[in-house]
């Protein structure tokens, strides 16, 4: 099969003498992996659109077992991410996201446009945490994890103090049923008012949320334990971030 698609470079990795091997994230069929024939020769025109995070239209064919990426076209480089080591680090966890959470050829074309409007996001007006918690509650929704906020998952009830919240269930409950299910997180009031905002708005308007320090960890922490349950797996770009900044 041959066909056109634009594409979100999630990694590459050396292959053979003067080849890569990449992890794309496409809008037409979802994670590929392909590999670029002489990518790594100063001549090669498939260099600059095959980047970790560039965003490109990509020329693909059919191989035996790997797809071959023939041609390409760059349409955004996203400079202003690269300037920046921490948003860089921070981009490339959210490629390592993609990469671990994504079925081969499935497409998600939801998770794609939210994928780029953040990339776009970050591009304009630099870091910012609520963006990336954004990207992580979004992901959770398209893979079919939405956590449940609104009403106690187990009986309904939208009444009281609906801050525990059970991993396997995948909601908040009330104080009532957590007497017999177990809370796996306590929510601040504030961090579950910011979780719901972000739920439900569109990335462009994430810097006009207010948020404490303390409601930010307490958020991120939720969205990291949601997404280690529910794709088990350590994500290493964190742990490499973390320890980054704790040097
Ligand atoms: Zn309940």
């Amino acid at each position: 099969m041959n066909y056109r698609s634009r594409a979100i470079i999630l990694k590459t990795i050396d292959y053979r003498d003067a080849d890569k091997l990449v992890t794309l994230f496409s809008e037409k069929h979802g994670k590929v992996r392909a590999v670029a024939r002489g990518v790594k020769k100063p001549a090669s025109s498939l260099r600059v659109c095959l980047q970790p995070f560039c965003h490109s239209n990509l020329y693909l064919s059919g191989g035996k077992e790997l797809e071959n990426v023939t041609q390409g076209k760059l349409i955004d480089f996203f400079p202003n991410i690269r300037e920046d080591i921490d948003l860089t680090l921070q981009v490339l966890y959210l490629m390592e996201l993609l990469d671990k959470s994504l079925m081969d050829h499935m497409a998600l074309p939801s998770l794609y446009s939210v994928t780029l409007t953040v990339l776009e996001y970050l591009n304009t007006h630099g870091n910012n945490p609520l963006a990336i918690r954004y990207f992580e509650a979004n992901l959770l929704k398209y893979l079919g994890y939405q956590p449940l906020l609104e009403r106690c998952v187990n009986c309904g009830t939208q009444s009281g103090k609906l801050q525990s919240f059970n991993l396997v269930r995948g909601g908040v409950i009330c104080p009532e049923c957590s007497k017999t299910l177990t809370s796996d997180f306590d929510f601040s009031g504030e961090a579950l008012s910011i979780l719901r905002l972000i739920s439900s708005r569109d990335v462009n308007t994430m810097h006009r949320i207010k948020a404490s320090q303390a409601a930010l960890k307490n958020l991120e922490f939720f969205l990291e334990k949601n997404l280690e349950y529910h794709l088990e797996r350590r994500f290493n770009m964190k742990k490499t971030i973390r320890t980054l900044k704790y040097l």
